[in-house]
């Protein structure tokens, strides 16, 4: 796969960004974190090149594999369902998008204060209701929020959503506004949570009018997957 387009797709992007932030009202800085999932990571170093410093994965094995491959200092996030008996690879990420039940919570704890250094994290919300997609809802994030405060083996930087794929302008508003309640509830608790993660490559534009902080684009910079 050639990724030569891809400084000119992120200049067009990055304009796109800057007309949502603008029609948002928000005035947030809002980064790119590129999904390179099922790409090889010959698209993470072309991610480097084009100015992109953040790369996503959902699965940490494969992950792993790219950070072995990859030169450029690029910073891993991880974005996918974590199994709890995988929380030790958290050492090798800078951010983990995807904290998105309790249990899961105790074991990151337990591994930060083992390790020395707090974990950073964004909780996974499910604003949409959807049966199929994990997170807590923003009831639940009220009494989690205060049991996550007392972790300090665990950063509570933010919240991070998944919008229903296809869903109507106005469903997908709804849920990315819904993610920027359940910020608003992190911090009544006392969480720092600068970050909303939230748009992917159909729905991003949308998400920065609510306030993304952080866009999770994978197919829109290097094609559909394999
Ligand atoms: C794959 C994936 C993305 C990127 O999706 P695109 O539609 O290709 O931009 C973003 N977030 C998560 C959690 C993903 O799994």
């Amino acid at each position: 796969m050639d990724y030569a387009e891809l400084p000119e797709k992120v200049t067009i992007i990055r304009e796109k960004i800057a007309d949502a932030v603008r029609r948002g009202g928000h005035g947030q800085k809002v980064d790119i974190v590129a999904v390179t999932k099922t790409h090889s990571s010959s698209a993470v170093t072309a991610a480097w090149y084009a100015g992109l410093r953040d790369c996503g994965e959902n699965r940490v094995q494969e992950a792993i594999d790219k950070m072995k491959e990859v030169e450029v200092p690029v910073s891993w996030h991880l974005i996918g369902h974590l199994q709890r008996n995988k929380v030790s690879a958290l050492g090798k990420f800078s951010l983990l998008h995807s904290l998105d039940r309790s249990r899961l919570a105790d074991a990151i704890n337990a591994f930060g204060l083992k390790s020395g250094r707090a974990i950073n994290a964004l909780v996974q919300v499910n604003t949409s209701g959807e049966d199929t997609k994990g997170g807590y809802s923003n009831d639940e994030l009220i009494a989690e929020a205060d049991r996550l405060i007392t972790m300090s083996g665990i950063n509570i930087k933010g919240v991070m959503t998944m919008a229903p794929y296809d869903a109507s302008e106005s469903t997908l508003r709804k849920t990315f506004q819904g993610a920027f309640q359940a910020r608003e509830i992190l911090r009544a608790a006392g969480h720092t949570a600068d970050h909303l993660s939230m748009g992917m490559s159909g729905d991003y534009e949308i998400a920065v009018e609510e306030g993304a902080t952080i866009v999770r684009l994978g197919s829109i910079l290097f094609g559909e997957r394999e």
